[in-house]
């Protein structure tokens, strides 16, 4: 199964708050997932970094 570690930084500070699995088939672009920045102290988008 090729589930892949990624890494999800807030689009508001840019901090890597999150690490995540996805499989590289079913979500071959960037994920996006809306998460608790506890930095911004609200939920913001974060998105897949390398
Ligand atoms: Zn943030």
């Amino acid at each position: 199964m090729p589930r892949e570690i990624i890494t999800l930084a807030c689009t508001e500070c840019g901090r890597r708050n999150y690490t995540t699995t996805k499989d590289k088939r079913k979500t071959p672009g960037r994920l996006e997932k809306k998460k608790f920045c506890r930095f911004d102290r609200r939920h913001t988008l974060h998105r897949e970094v390398k």
